[in-house]
């Protein structure tokens, strides 16, 4: 927790993203390079930084976040895991591409203890653009950071901070792309102060052990896919899944959860062949129903987030 006459360190990871951003024209915020500029350059001429703040930089790697995958959140953990544990760190911030931020966020909440907080932060315009929202975000990141009693693994973006098991990038290009749904915002960052509208998010660990603190590389990951329900869907991409040795399906259904027959028939197979067969919707907002269902729901959780819960579960406590 931050006390005001203590200088507090706050570590700074950076990955890429549109925020790290650059364009051959400065100011085409269209046509840009994700993950260009270094962490430590975006920590330079941030607005009104508190006196006793120590920022530490570190790259841990520069990509553009369509690209991100365990092999990267692996990495990234084991560093988020090293700062946390250093007692005068108060908080991590994570530099972040928009498109897979949630996913990154999920992933690092669903299997890191953190009882300081973690905060991501992005985006929309490349730091290059006339009015770049990349300080801004950064900015507030460290005051949610610097805030007393902040902790789990957050996102802020646009002003506005939300918990990682609600925050879904709902919009291509909107400075204000995410939403937390019905659960609705932690808060809002105002003149580098926040306010807080709901309470910090409960630590959830639910994937713990040797089998994630001992993961050697992306090759451990097992294989999840998602699949889409829609009108005129089939079973052939199920098929050719299982034909593959797949061991994880998650499913988009449409609505509230359901699933065109022919695509369920594919997967109650697939199921009986032992993979694990989640169903989640392909709605953005909006429960799933239990109700009158052959597949298991995935617990609230989108499709992609839910494909890691799934990778993680058959990684934690399945026998391999
Ligand atoms: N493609 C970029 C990324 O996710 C988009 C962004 O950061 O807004 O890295």
């Amino acid at each position: 927790m931050a006390e005001p006459n203590k200088a507090h360190k706050v570590v700074v990871l950076g990955t890429g993203g549109t925020i790290a951003g650059t364009s051959a024209q400065p100011g085409d915020d269209r046509h840009y390079r994700a993950g260009q500029i270094g962490v430590d350059q975006l920590l330079q001429h941030l607005p009104k930084l508190p006196a006793n703040l120590v920022l530490v930089a570190e790259q841990v790697a520069q990509v553009d976040s369509k690209d991100m995958g365990p092999a990267l959140w692996w990495q990234l953990r084991r560093r988020v895991a090293h700062w946390l544990a250093q007692a005068d760190v108060v908080g991590v911030v994570i530099t972040h591409g928009t498109d897979t931020l949630e996913e990154t966020a999920y992933f690092l909440y669903a299997t890191l203890p953190a009882a300081k907080p973690v905060v991501l932060t992005c985006a929309m315009r490349p730091a290059t653009s006339l009015a770049p929202d990349g300080p801004q975000n950064l900015r507030d990141a460290i005051s949610v950071a610097l805030h007393p009693g902040a902790q789990g693994v957050l996102a802020v973006c646009a002003g506005t901070l939300h918990g990682a098991l609600d925050v879904q990038k709902l919009h291509t290009s909107r400075l204000d792309a995410f939403s937390s749904g019905d659960a609705g915002v932690l808060g809002k960052i105002r003149s580098h102060r926040l306010f807080l509208i709901r309470n910090w998010p409960q630590a959830s660990v639910k994937y713990s052990g040797s089998a994630i603190e001992n993961i050697a590389s992306d090759a451990d990951w097992p294989p999840v896919d998602i699949v889409t329900s829609h009108a005129g869907a089939d079973g052939l991409v199920v098929d050719a899944l299982l034909a593959q040795g797949v061991r994880g399906i998650v499913v988009a259904g449409t609505g509230s959860g359901t699933v065109h027959h022919a695509l369920e028939a594919a997967l109650l197979r697939a199921q009986a062949a032992g993979v694990v067969v989640w169903r989640s919707t392909r709605c953005a907002l909006g429960p799933v129903s239990p109700a009158a269902q052959r597949l298991p729901d995935a617990q609230g959780l989108s499709p992609v987030k839910a494909r890691i819960a799934l990778a993680l579960e058959l990684l934690t406590c399945s026998p391999r």
